[in-house]
């Protein structure tokens, strides 16, 4: 008799359990609607470039003075110290300004 009642309590776990993973299916199968696509993404950085203005180091205005030429492109910068901090990696902030759509000028010969 004790038997059959621990029997019947793995029936009933087992069919609660049963229960429980059918609803839960029947849910993910009703939400899977067809997702509404998001349109209000940005669409990627076009032409839309801008002359540099700003010193990649310090994001103060430039002193067109102050300048350094990498790899055929001129980077200016706002005093003596920031072209110090830029070619230790250059190619990190050239990389920023080009996220920003900022154009550098040609280096002259
Ligand atoms: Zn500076």
């Amino acid at each position: 008799m004790k038997r059959a009642l621990y029997l019947l309590g793995i029936v009933m776990v087992v069919g609660i359990m049963a229960i429980g993973c059918g609803k839960s299916d029947s849910a993910t199968t009703t939400t899977s609607e067809a997702p509404t696509p998001e349109v209000s993404v940005t669409p990627p950085a076009g032409p839309t470039l801008v002359s540099q203005s700003a010193c990649p180091v310090s994001g103060t205005p430039i002193d067109k003075t102050k300048f350094r030429d990498h790899e055929g492109q001129r980077v200016y910068f706002c005093c003596d110290n920031c072209p110090k901090a830029f070619e230790a990696d250059p190619a990190k902030f050239i990389a920023e300004m080009k996220t920003e759509g900022i154009e550098l000028e040609k280096a002259p010969g």
